[in-house]
């Protein structure tokens, strides 16, 4: 026994944050499956497995499409470091947290970043990066699909067709939305898409899934100067996981193992049948939150449905009934940062997390906790709601519990 170190014993807790998700039990059970050597023949077909399924969940026929070692914010890097270079120019549309993180990452390159921007909790007008591309060579515009720190949605269409009339690649942060809302990397022809393990995959944090297609490809095939950093180039990367298999660095087997469970899951499912199941949840979640009297930050139009961010209420210390969540119902959301900073609570519902207990739960507590702090809603109002939603989703019987 070592009374120093006492063994690690955290509570069991209930993560409707955005990110890390719950994970089902099977996916811990993948990861104590003892490792096998990363250059061992049989970890390679758990390799292959693993970019297969990461294809489908993408929709992608690109070769180039791999889990990064490092969590999202090594793939907004990856994305940013591969395909530009000094002098380059690129435009990032920036209204929140992690757009903000690319065009960060953009200028350390020594890129020129043209940053069009939205207020927080609103979505870049693309007539706006269209204005801003006017008579510029740029050389890709860079955009977050659902921007966690507001919970706004960005639809990918408008953007694409701004890189087309200036000829850039589009580069999309997928972070928060893959397997959780339609996403087609081929049809919505993304040139670099990436995601991270610990949302709406449920699997374990620290890798990110990143995708590079022919454009993107090209591009890395004609840079001039080498990329900055040696872990996260992706023209050596590739040979580990290319045809050549040629060591790179060892890569986190434990987690890869977790994610190939995790996949295996999304394909049990079917990607539609997931995208349909986190939209029920949102709606009910949703639902229940109005019921209360609560309001959400984006309008119906521009409203992510893996992360919902509710205004909080006036006079409410919003720390303090995310604490007494933690604290008394091992039930954690999570709070806004930067600008929006104890103005606001996010609740995430994604991957294994979006499921109807959970809904429910969440409701329930939230209107006991707001009520201990002053803001009174209806008794019940919130899963009473919730339940209507659920009620009229007859055609999704499958999916409501
Ligand atoms: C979570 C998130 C990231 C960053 O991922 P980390 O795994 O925390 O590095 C980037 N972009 C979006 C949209 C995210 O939600």
């Amino acid at each position: 026994m070592n009374a120093t170190f006492p063994e690690l014993n955290p509570p069991v807790r209930i993560m409707l944050t955005p990110g890390p998700s719950l994970m089902h039990p099977r996916v811990y059970r993948a990861m104590v499956t003892p490792i096998i050597g990363h250059l061992d023949y049989r970890f390679m077909g758990v390799m292959d497995e693993v970019q297969t399924m990461l294809r489908n969940v993408m929709r992608t026929k690109n070769k180039l499409t791999i889990p990064l070692s490092g969590s999202g914010s090594a793939a907004i890097e990856a994305a940013m470091i591969n395909f530009l270079e000094e002098g380059d120019a690129a435009i990032i549309c920036v209204a929140g947290h992690f757009a903000e993180r690319m065009a960060e990452v953009a200028t350390r390159v020594g890129a020129t970043v043209i940053r069009v921007e939205a207020p927080w909790g609103q979505p870049v007008d693309p007539q706006k990066v269209r204005e801003a591309a006017r008579g510029q060579k740029i050389k890709l515009i860079g955009m977050v699909h659902g921007e966690t720190s507001t919970g706004i949605f960005q639809p990918i269409a408008p953007y694409r067709e701004v890189a087309d009339e200036c000829g850039a690649l589009l580069v999309v942060d997928a972070v928060a939305t893959l397997a959780g809302v339609p996403l087609d990397v081929d049809q919505d022809r993304i040139d670099v898409c990436f995601s991270g393990t610990q949302k709406c995959l449920s699997a374990p944090p620290g890798m990110a899934p990143i995708t590079v297609g022919p454009r993107g490809e090209e591009v890395l095939s004609r840079r001039k100067s080498k990329v900055s950093s040696w872990y996260l180039d992706l023209t050596i990367v590739q040979k580990y996981w290319g045809k050549d298999r040629t060591y790179h660095h060892t890569p986190p087997i434990s987690l890869i193992f977790g994610l190939h469970e995790a996949l295996r899951m999304v394909e049990e499912e079917g990607l539609e049948g997931r995208w349909q199941r986190h939209k029920l949840h949102a709606q009910a979640l949703v639902a229940g939150l109005e019921g209360m009297g609560l309001e959400m930050v984006a309008a119906p139009a521009h409203r992510m449905i893996t992360v919902i961010a509710i205004k909080a209420p006036a006079g409410i210390e919003e720390v303090k009934v995310r604490r007494r969540m933690l604290d008394e119902h091992n039930l954690e959301i999570a709070g806004g940062f930067g600008q929006l900073a104890g103005k606001i609570f996010r609740i995430g519902l994604m991957g294994y997390g979006a499921h109807r207990n959970n809904v429910l739960l969440v409701l329930a507590t939230l209107e006991k906790v707001l009520g201990e702090f002053g803001f009174r809603a209806p008794a019940g109002a919130g899963v009473v709601a919730a339940e209507r939603v659920y009620a009229g989703a007859h055609e999704l019987a499958d999916v409501r519990t």
